[in-house]
């Protein structure tokens, strides 16, 4: 068994050296607790003063996005694609209205009007609702229409006023029967006879006839909430060349849209009906248009 010894140098001197440097070690661990103290309260103030700014800040965001739902609850308005303005429309409720759910006659013979309904069905025409015995008609500069609808034109026309524009209406409410009158006579004056009609030797004169009138019971104009506009000094039907139609359609029909109207026949939507109409404007409340 070899037993080993310490040399007194690995003995004595260690010794010696701690007993030197005990005071030094002593101040170096005080310091080093002091150090680390500091260093921690400093943490935790740090530590306080961000979950305050955290909080700030979280109160702030919650100011913002209170101000956020204010502005919206004030008005900011809905943006839509021509197509995403139909879709609205077409599932839209509205009030006073009573659903049609037998298309009515057209020509009063069957063979022909299946025909011009199909012609209709397939351009995008689809059966409108009409004012149900709750609703109240007023007439508006000879036009009759939905009484909630009376207020907010005015106010669009006068707003229009206000910018140089002279606007009008030209039509509104209009009855079945007022439809039926106006499409057959256009179909005829258009040389469509009722028999060529029914053989289906006159599909191109009924869809020509449909490019710009709806079908009895197809109609917006059913409803009571639809118009018409003519801008003066232009034809109705140059309505879209005319500086009224540039200020009702810019950015995305902000001022129909600021008075509870919507275009009815948007220029780059899908098959709708008609052609684009850029006169016709349905008022669908300004509530339903707002964030
Ligand atoms: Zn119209």
């Amino acid at each position: 068994m070899r037993i080993v010894e310490p040399t007194p140098e690995s003995t004595v001197q260690p010794q010696k050296k701690s007993k030197r440097k005990l005071p030094v070690l002593f101040f170096v661990l005080l310091t080093f607790i002091a150090g680390a103290s500091f260093y921690l309260f400093a943490l935790k103030e740090g530590e306080e003063v961000d979950s305050e700014s955290l909080q700030q800040n979280t109160t702030a965001e919650a100011e913002v996005s209170e101000d956020v739902e204010q502005l919206e609850r004030t008005g900011e308005l809905r943006m839509f694609t021509d197509n995403e303005f139909n879709v609205f429309y077409n599932n839209l409720l509205q009030p006073d209205l009573e659903r049609v759910e037998n298309p009515p006659t057209i020509t009063g013979n069957d063979e022909a009007d299946t025909r011009i309904r199909s012609i209709a069905e397939a351009r995008g025409y689809r059966l409108r609702s009409s004012p149900s015995a709750t609703a109240t008609l007023v007439t508006v500069d000879g036009y009759q229409l939905h009484a909630v609808v009376a207020q907010p034109w005015e106010e669009l026309q006068q707003a229009a006023a206000e910018e140089g524009l002279s606007m009008s209406i030209v039509s509104g409410y209009r009855s079945v029967e007022n439809q039926r009158n106006l499409f057959t006579s256009r179909l005829s004056a258009a040389g469509a006879s009722v028999s060529a009609v029914a053989q289906g030797t006159a599909d191109d004169i009924v869809n020509e006839v449909l490019i710009q009138s709806s079908i009895p019971g197809y109609s917006k104009h059913h409803t009571a909430y639809t118009i018409d506009l003519k801008c003066a000094g232009y034809i109705f039907e140059d309505f879209k060349n005319s500086p009224c139609y540039t200020w009702m359609s810019a950015n995305n029909y902000e001022q129909p849209k600021k008075y509870g109207f919507i275009p009815s026949y948007p220029p780059e939507a899908d098959a709708q009906g008609p052609d684009p109409e850029a006169w016709e404007y349905v008022y669908v409340g300004k509530d339903l248009l707002t964030q």
